[in-house]
């Protein structure tokens, strides 16, 4: 990648679209907006892919998902359609559900890993299909981020990571789902959900009644998460404490913690949901809103401003209904920055 690249930061308007298919299609790369989280794309066998991986430092054996446009894409993707796999499309494409494949010979193993399998997906955001429609082929495209900081879900988000990396953002505004797609693998095998996201397992349930959920250090209830996974994973530079348990007592123990920094002069912030901040008036607390959709879409945001605003410690108040894609993100966020934990 040249130093001293200038990153262009364009509307996601006809223009913007044109120029960011054309950059595509010419072989270079591009932050665009999708309805999860900004991706950083490129055509799926151009010569882009492995460029994604620079500016990102993405380790090279974790495979890219590729986009499409429309189901007239998919053969180009995959070798072969499960019913299952059609069956799930109907319900959930275009948005934001990743199915793992047999893979199409033709897609290179840059993208894939070296895997026989591909994750693939076509995004509910409208700008994301016409940039794919105007590159002309499927986009291979990870989240815009810097490998181990909170994906970006803002084009200044992108900007913050990526500035004098990559040429090109396209600016969506916010996302409107927040967390990244939910990752289901169908390439053999008992179908199962490798990453939870907006589309449930119960949603999914509806359509392939039997799927298995993989259970990760981070989802297990009996040890506190530890930070020996194998990535770094949506990390914020201030500590994360996530705290579950019953609001009262949480409370109070957020209390003590929040006064024991304030004496060793340490910046701590709440951020809990909307009907919880009343107990906390008097402190620094930011509201995450009501449930999961709302949990989700300001998610990466506040980890990010927790940052900005010179905080060094996040209290993170998880309930039940924020559900299981936030606690998968807060838990490896907690797991992944140092010193981090959990309690109850
Ligand atoms: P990101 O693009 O940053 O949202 O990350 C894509 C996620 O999908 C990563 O967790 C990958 O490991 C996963 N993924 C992509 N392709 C495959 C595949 N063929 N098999 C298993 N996981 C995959
Ligand atoms: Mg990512």
């Amino acid at each position: 990648m040249a130093a001293g690249m200038t990153t262009r930061l364009v509307h996601a308007d006809q223009a913007g679209i044109e120029e960011a298919g054309a950059l595509l299609a010419g072989g270079g790369i591009a932050a665009i907006p999708t309805e999860t989280v900004y991706g950083l794309a490129a055509c799926m066998r151009g010569p882009g892919v492995p460029e994604i991986f620079a500016a990102k430092g993405r380790p090279q054996d974790n495979p890219l998902i590729v986009h499409i446009a429309d189901v007239s894409m998919l053969g180009q993707v995959v070798a072969a359609i499960p019913h299952a796999a059609m069956d799930l499309m109907d319900a959930f494409w275009p948005g934001p559900l990743s199915l793992i494949l047999k893979k199409n010979p033709g897609v290179p193993d840059t993208v894939s890993a070296g895997l026989d399998t591909v994750a693939v997906r076509m995004p509910a955001h409208p700008v994301a299909r016409a940039i794919i429609r105007a590159a002309g082929e499927p986009l291979a495209a990870p989240s815009a981020n810097t490998s181990g900081r909170p994906s970006p879900t803002r084009a200044e988000h992108v900007l913050a990571d990526l500035n004098g990396r990559i040429p090109l953002i396209v600016d969506g505004g916010p996302c409107d789902v927040g967390v990244e797609s939910t990752v289901l693998d169908l390439s053999g095998g008992y179908p199962t959900i490798l990453r939870p996201g907006d589309i449930t397992a119960q949603q999914i349930r509806k359509v392939v009644p039997e799927i298995r959920i993989r259970r990760t250090a981070a989802d297990d209830d009996a040890v506190p998460a530890s930070p020996g996974m194998k990535y770094r994973h949506y990390a914020p530079s201030a500590q994360v404490v996530v705290l579950d348990g019953k609001p009262a007592h949480v409370a109070r123990e957020v209390r003590q913690r929040y006064d024991y920094d304030r004496e060793v002069r340490r910046h701590p912030r709440i951020l809990c949901a909307d009907r919880r901040t009343d107990l906390f008036a008097d402190l620094d607390c930011r509201s995450l809103g009501q449930g999961a959709a709302d949990t989700e879409q300001r998610l990466f945001d506040e980890l990010r401003r927790a940052d900005i605003d010179g905080r060094d410690v996040i209290y993170f108040l998880y309930e039940d209904d924020m559900g299981t894609a936030v606690r998968n993100r807060i838990l490896k966020a907690a797991a992944a920055a140092e010193g981090s934990e959990r309690a109850e």
